[in-house]
């Protein structure tokens, strides 16, 4: 059966990626060696490492003052790193509380540092972006995520702020050309949009680092990180492998512009769809509309189970809500084509004629 895969993360893949990897996995380019083999002090493996981190200079067109680092640990891991490297224990951090993953975010700051939540979208459920705010001008850093994954909403633009700019971009990360250079810390799980689970991409400005006091342990230090060049202890490497590939994908197919018109069409379709059908509705304010994960529901919630029913007959994966939230989600990352959205839409409009 042709699969239709809305997986939230991990997720769909590109399939000339996969291909290359199933044949990485027997012989890497042909040494006779299989990629989950070779030493990552090898030249073999130090050439995937720096094309990697290239390929994210150059998509992001960040200059030498960042460093791209592939570390272990998830994008949660990252809710204590970052705080632990950037936030003394009397500074306060500025963060956006704008669904599930900022709240953890959240919780873990409170751990090094004082957390001061400058906007929250709780009262409306996270449906939306609450972008009325101010942020103080000592605080250490402002904290957001760029999509909310899980409640479907995503930012349009990017926050201004003098203080330093920290961006959890895990499930919409190298989907639209942004301003990358307004950012000093950006972190992302590679498992939504650019590779498999098992690695996390941190890219840090390194002018940042050092500014507090606190004894950070080597491992947790990005800049031992960087000082060991980015192979402070095993790596990740076939997950590096993977988003290399992954990367060499986006650049081959248009980069971040194509990306982001793909992105568009793709939640055009579906936003549009959904509108007109009296079954669903879409509780996401419309300009807060997420273009990676469209969150939904069924206006006859006994309609749900039969809906998700054909879903999976169809070969269409992924498409039940997060628990958190229920309803339906519909995850539309960079690999997905139009035509897998085109059947999802097909489905609801047939859906929606037999049970008006
Ligand atoms: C999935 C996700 C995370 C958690 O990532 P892990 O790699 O599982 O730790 C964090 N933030 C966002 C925005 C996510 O979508």
């Amino acid at each position: 059966m042709n699969m239709h895969n809305f997986n939230s993360g991990p997720s769909i893949l590109p399939q000339p990626v996969l291909e290359e990897a199933a044949k990485a996995i027997i012989n890497y380019n042909n040494i006779g060696l299989s990629i989950l083999e070779i030493g990552h002090r090898t030249s073999w493996f130090e050439e995937v490492l720096h094309e990697a981190q290239q390929s994210v200079k150059d998509l992001m067109q960040l200059n030498d003052s960042y460093e791209v680092l592939f570390l272990h640990g998830g994008a949660t891991t990252q809710f204590m790193q970052v705080p632990m490297n950037l936030l003394d224990t009397n500074a306060t951090a500025a963060y956006c509380d704008n669904g599930i993953w900022g709240s953890k975010a959240i919780k873990e700051a409170k751990l090094f540092g004082n957390v001061n939540v400058v906007a929250s979208s709780k009262d409306r459920n996270h449906t939306y972006i609450n972008k009325d705010f101010t942020i103080p001008a000592d605080a250490a850093y402002l904290h957001y995520t760029t999509n909310n994954t899980v409640e479907g909403t995503q930012w349009h633009h990017i926050p201004e702020t003098h203080v330093p700019l920290v961006a959890d971009m895990s499930s919409d990360i190298f989907s639209r050309p942004m301003a990358f250079d307004k950012f000093s810390l950006i972190y992302c799980g590679a498992q939504k949009n650019m590779g498999a689970a098992g690695v996390t991409m941190v890219v840090v400005k390194k002018d940042i680092l050092g500014k507090i006091s606190r004894t950070i342990p080597p491992i947790m230090d990005y800049r031992e990180h960087i000082a060991a060049g980015a192979l402070l202890n095993t790596p990740p490497v076939f997950a590096i492998y993977l988003s290399m590939l992954t990367l060499r994908w986006i650049k081959e197919n248009g980069g971040l512009t194509v990306m982001e018109q793909k992105a568009k069409e793709r939640a055009h379709l579906l936003y549009s769809t959904i509108e007109s059908l009296p079954n669903f509705v879409a509780t996401v304010a419309p300009e807060d509309r997420s273009l990676m994960n469209a969150v939904f529901v069924m206006k006859d919630p006994a309609q749900e189970k039969p809906f998700l029913d054909e879903c999976k007959k169809l070969g269409m994966v992924g498409v039940k809500g997060h628990r958190s939230v229920g309803g339906l989600r519909v995850s539309m990352y960079n690999a997905l084509p139009l035509s897998s959205v085109q059947a999802m839409c097909d489905l609801m409009k047939d859906f929606a004629n037999r049970y008006n």
